[in-house]
């Protein structure tokens, strides 16, 4: 079982001729709503790759919490540790879109900034059953620490969105951050480019037992204890990497769970991570557990 504990957002989003300046008000076309968050989208990535899944977080009372509730199990994700929250909303994200594809986006957390450590508490026989844990930064900390400190199995962390100066829990095994995430874990003023500069970074990180960078169109770079390895991405035609590393990090804990080594893990995690690049938008471009497989088998 993989346990994902974290963020459901219901994503809206609108074309806007061009991104509207303090006071201004621009008349944008048709809205489209998506299931969307870190956690949800991760979840899903998992499902879709083969894994059997369980979520812990919160939406709200409104109707989008049937609408994140009913994606999710849509998709054979496991619910009954996601709870309603009386009088709050549940997450949105207001995303508008201009002509040149730029993004500006409101999250607007509402019940997954109520997720507490009680909630993982009360999931605590599955956080200790489960192979892996994965976790992201889209919900309190005290949640966090509290699912890293109950989980039995590996305990996959993906600090994103990049928080300045925020802190890792103890017991995490795993950090899977991309480049502006790592900067932010180490506090450095500048992102690190060459992999030469990632490595350094990574080897900076204390606390996790192993880190996986995602570099984008260029792989990951893995560090363990002092060895560290490049993975290349697959060759593919990306046409949106939205989702990319939300599919890498579903994708890298099934293979986990699933007993493979890291370096095999990962290589099958960016496989599907490749896959997803094709498609456009984040949940529906996430990658079923066969193209993963007809993909490394060339
Ligand atoms: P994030 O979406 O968190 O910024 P990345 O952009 O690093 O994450 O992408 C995550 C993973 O997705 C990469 O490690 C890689 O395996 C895969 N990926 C991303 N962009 C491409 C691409 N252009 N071609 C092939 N694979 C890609």
């Amino acid at each position: 079982m993989i346990a994902v504990v974290g963020s459901l957002n219901l994503d809206l989003v609108a074309p806007v001729p061009h991104h509207p300046v303090p006071g201004e008000t621009v008349l944008g076309g048709d809205m489209a709503q998506h299931p969307g968050g870190k956690g949800a989208n991760q979840a899903v990535a998992a499902a879709r790759a083969g894994g059997e899944v369980a979520f812990v977080g919160r939406v709200g009372d409104d109707d989008a919490a049937a609408v994140m509730l009913e994606a999710a199990r849509g998709q054979g994700v496991e619910t009954t540790h996601i709870r309603r929250t009386p009088g709050t909303p549940t997450g949105r994200a207001l995303i508008a879109v201009s002509p040149a594809g730029e993004n500006t986006i409101i999250v607007s957390p509402g019940a997954n900034a109520r997720l507490t450590a009680e909630d993982c508490d009360a999931a605590g026989d599955l956080l200790r059953s489960a192979a892996v844990t994965i976790l992201q930064q889209e919900v309190p900390d005290e949640a966090n620490h509290a699912a890293a400190r109950l989980a039995g199995g590996t305990v996959l962390y993906n600090p994103a969105p990049a928080v300045e100066g925020a802190q890792p829990p103890p017991h995490v095994d795993l950090l899977v951050p991309n480049r502006t995430e790592l900067a932010a874990l180490t506090g450095a003023p500048t992102v690190p480019e060459t992999l030469e500069e990632v490595t350094a970074a990574a080897g900076a990180l204390t606390g996790a037992g192993a880190v996986v960078v995602t570099l984008g169109g260029e792989g990951v770079l893995l560090l363990e204890g002092t060895a560290s390895l490049h993975i290349p991405a697959f060759p593919v035609r990306p046409v949106d990497t939205t989702a990319a590393g939300d599919s890498f990090c579903g994708a890298l804990a099934v293979a986990l769970a699933e007993g493979r080594t890291l370096a095999d893990a990962a290589r099958w995690a960016c496989a599907a991570a490749a896959i997803s690049t094709t498609r456009a938008g984040a949940q529906p471009s996430l990658a079923g557990r066969d193209e993963v497989e007809a993909l490394l088998a060339g």
